[in-house]
């Protein structure tokens, strides 16, 4: 995190909050690129992407490539050269929409309906300087694995773009001019590069301070630093019996120390039974405690020999 996101302590401060390092807010903004902004604008008007985009902390401005397309038939796609099936997305409209809009002002977009006489000029021989700043991502299985580090490491910057594919791919001359980063959400293939940046869109925002109604936010999620990397263990709500299954009396007991004891094993014991190897991460990384192992090797796992 930046120095200047972070509110400096003041030795002469005797609150009690003097010691907590509060986090001014954070706001970011994605642009998106797609040859289907409404997959995406059903999904960021509910829930917390919307309550975040009307509390200013994340903005999202949707581009249509068609609208760049620099024919006028608005053609997006070509066949591939060697044939062999399917069609692959054509440079031109994806470089210069994403040229035309990284060049402008955060927020900046083609008014309504995309009227064409609004393009801005664009000279498809020469590439503008882009603002290193914002990282330019292409949504491909080809990628480099999203995961929560990945999210919090995008999450550190203030306008990221995000190029959804579709048909068999792009043109990979969009990969070596205009892209830094390549994504992908899992090995497998998706139609296109929509859900994929929602998915991303969605798990970064999570993490922005003020975005989730309660204090400690997206800390202990699974895969976070607050639960050491681990899985979160199960919970539970009303009713206390459901179906003669009964909610572990600790829960009930009123005993802080002893449910969060009961939280730390049962993430552990998660972890061992779904992905030990987070276990072997997280030792590595000297976040498990002497107790943690302990618990676990009462329960069969066996430490890494180095640990
Ligand atoms: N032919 C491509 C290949 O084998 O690598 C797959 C193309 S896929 C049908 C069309 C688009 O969906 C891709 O360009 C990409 O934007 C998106 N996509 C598919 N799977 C994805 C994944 N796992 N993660 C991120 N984006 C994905």
């Amino acid at each position: 995190m930046a120095q200047s996101d972070v509110l400096e302590h003041r030795p002469d401060d005797e609150s009690d909050n003097a010691c907590i390092q509060e986090e001014a807010p954070r706001t970011i903004h994605f642009d998106v690129f797609t040859l289907f902004p409404p997959m995406l604008s059903g999904a960021l008007s509910e829930s917390i992407l919307a309550r975040a985009q009307k509390k200013g902390i994340l903005h999202v401005t949707l581009h249509n490539i068609r609208d760049y397309a620099t024919d006028r038939h608005h053609t997006c796609d070509g066949y591939p050269y060697g044939g062999g099936g399917g069609m692959v997305m054509r440079p031109e409209p994806v470089v210069r929409a994403v040229e035309t809009v990284l060049s402008r002002p955060q927020g900046w977009r083609l008014p309504d309906g995309g009227d064409r006489s609004e393009l801005p000029a664009w000279n498809a021989d020469e590439s503008p300087l882009l603002p290193r700043s914002t990282p330019t991502i292409l949504l491909t299985p080809q990628g480099r694995r999203f995961d929560q580090g990945v999210a919090a490491e995008l999450s550190m910057h203030g306008r990221l773009a995000l190029v959804c594919g579709r048909y068999e791919g792009v043109d990979e001359r969009i990969r070596t001019q205009l892209i830094t980063d390549e994504l992908s959400i899992g090995d497998f293939v998706l139609s296109g590069g929509e859900f994929a940046a929602l998915a991303i869109i969605d798990a970064v925002t999570r993490m922005l301070p003020g975005v989730l109604g309660h204090e400690s936010g997206a800390m202990y999620d699974s895969f976070s630093d607050g639960l050491s990397g681990l899985l979160e263990g199960p919970q539970y709500t009303r009713p206390t019996a459901f179906r003669e299954e009964a909610v572990p009396e600790v829960l009930v007991s009123g005993h802080h120390a002893n449910v969060e004891q009961w939280r730390r094993e049962q993430s552990l014991l998660r972890t061992l039974q779904r992905r030990p190897e987070l276990l072997v991460q997280a030792t590595e990384a000297g976040h498990l405690t002497k107790e943690d192992r302990q618990f676990l090797s009462s329960r069969g796992w066996e430490a890494p020999i180095d640990s």
